[in-house]
């Protein structure tokens, strides 16, 4: 298990030890040797959105299943769930070396590498309280990336102000019937399994973050509604209907009406996970940005000549090496046990408006060829933009920062 050096002076150590750059190079030739092959193969239907996606948003079989190859294989690689403990078939490494890597994953660009590392479709620390049967039913099966699965916290009425949702779930004899609606669930149209929230005492009685609990409901339990297709996301998120679900006793996740307290403990990992991506993004257009400023020229020189161009690459690197020491120190927090809930809400904050003024900078500096389809910049932007809503608005997570700081 790779963690941080303790002994350096005052503990903390920015150096990469050399079990995690052994992982970051093993992943190096990972997608060398087995998403690039995919992406190529696929050809036209990845490389273009309009064969990529169905009519209804979709993504088209051999997108799927190219999604699912690449889990497979990188769960055999022991890279998928690294993070999750040994005993259920993770590698136990330490949130440190899996902030690096999911960081360095990203700084490949956007593509396939994107299910290298489980997501959202891919087991949580909120699957690890799965018990009995369901270890070996939902749990190991999602660590081997042979099962993938969904968050369904978000409802049409409800995002942020979670604990109001609307789905519930009301006990009959040893069977909960689940109903309601969510939206905007990432991996709906693929999952095998979805991990539900949905509440099942009143908040009158349970407390505001009481109430709630979790289930493991079945792909073939579920009405599957509209796609809800971001720009720049499509075919990724939809809406699931429960009507009169029934499910069965052991399919509660966690213990009954304490679903909230249980996420809470493991919100830092979220906002570790979707920080190390934007920084990773971010790095990996700064160099597309650089060899672009260097090659193109107007006027008579390279634009990278031109202080304009330069500070917007200058400025880039910065916000993104500040946001890299801010992902580590949380990733380094988050090893010795501590919740890190303020931390995680500044570097979900930071890394992801770094991101996002990055991707719009690297657009300007491509200038026409900015915007071109055949280019890749403007979805860095869309991606970078919903980067700035998922897991927490950045309204949200200014409100933890300056609850911290007892101004509200
Ligand atoms: C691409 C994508 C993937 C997603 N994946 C998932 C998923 O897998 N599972 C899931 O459950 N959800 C998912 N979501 C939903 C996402 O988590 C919500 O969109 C997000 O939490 C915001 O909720 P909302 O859209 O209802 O906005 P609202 O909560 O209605 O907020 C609207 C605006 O009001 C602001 N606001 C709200 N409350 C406050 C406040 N107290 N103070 C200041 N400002 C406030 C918000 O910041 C925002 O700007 C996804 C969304 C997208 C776009």
């Amino acid at each position: 298990m790779a963690t941080q050096d303790s002994t350096r002076p005052g503990g903390v150590s920015f150096e990469t030890d050399e079990e995690t750059r052994l992982i970051l190079d093993s992943l190096d030739e990972f997608i060398e040797q087995e998403v690039e092959p995919l992406e190529s193969e696929l050809g036209e239907t990845w490389s273009n959105p309009r064969l990529r996606h169905e009519d209804d948003g979709r993504l088209v079989g051999e997108v799927v299943d190219a999604m699912e190859t690449i889990r497979r294989k990188s769960a055999d690689a022991g890279f998928y769930a690294m993070n999750l403990p040994e005993d259920v078939g993770g590698e136990g490494v330490s949130n440190v070396t899996w902030y690096r890597a999911k960081k360095h994953v990203a700084s490949h660009g956007m593509g396939l590498t994107e299910f290298v590392l489980a997501g959202p479709e891919g087991p949580k620390p909120l699957l690890l309280q799965a018990e009995g049967e369901q270890v070996e039913e939902y749990l190991k099966p999602a660590i081997r990336g042979e099962k993938s699965t969904a968050f369904a916290q978000t409802e049409p009425g409800v995002g942020s102000d979670s604990p109001s949702m609307q789905t519930s779930a009301e006990r009959d004899g040893d069977e909960w019937i689940i109903n309601g609606q969510k939206q905007w669930i990432t991996n709906a149209p693929y999952a095998d399994f979805v991990q539900v929230f949905a509440r099942t005492t009143p908040q009158e009685d349970a407390g505001r973050y009481g109430g709630i609990t979790c289930f493991i409901v079945e792909d073939d339990e579920y009405e599957l509604g509209s796609m809800n297709n971001a720009v720049g996301m499509q075919g990724l998120q939809a809406e699931l209907v429960f009507d009169d679900v029934r499910v069965p006793e052991d399919r509660v996740l966690g213990q009954v009406d304490a679903a909230f307290y249980n996420a809470m403990d493991f919100l830092s990992l979220g906002r570790l996970e979707l920080g190390a991506e934007a920084i990773g993004y971010a790095e990996n257009l700064i160099e597309t940005g650089v060899e672009y400023a260097t090659d193109r020229e107007a006027f008579g020189r390279p634009i990278g000549k031109f202080q304009g161009i330069s500070h917007k690459l200058a400025k880039g690197r910065a916000k993104t090496y500040a946001a890299d020491a801010a992902g580590l120190k949380l990733a380094w927090q988050m090893d010795r046990g501590d919740q890190a809930i303020e931390e995680s809400s500044i570097l979900k904050w930071f890394a992801t408006n770094a991101f996002w003024e990055v991707a719009d900078d690297v657009v300007q500096v491509h200038g026409g060829n900015g915007l071109s389809e055949d280019n890749p910049f403007m979805d860095h932007l869309h991606v970078a933009r919903i980067l700035r809503i998922v897991e927490g608005t950045d309204e949200i997570q200014l409100n933890t920062i300056a609850k911290q700081l007892g101004v509200s």
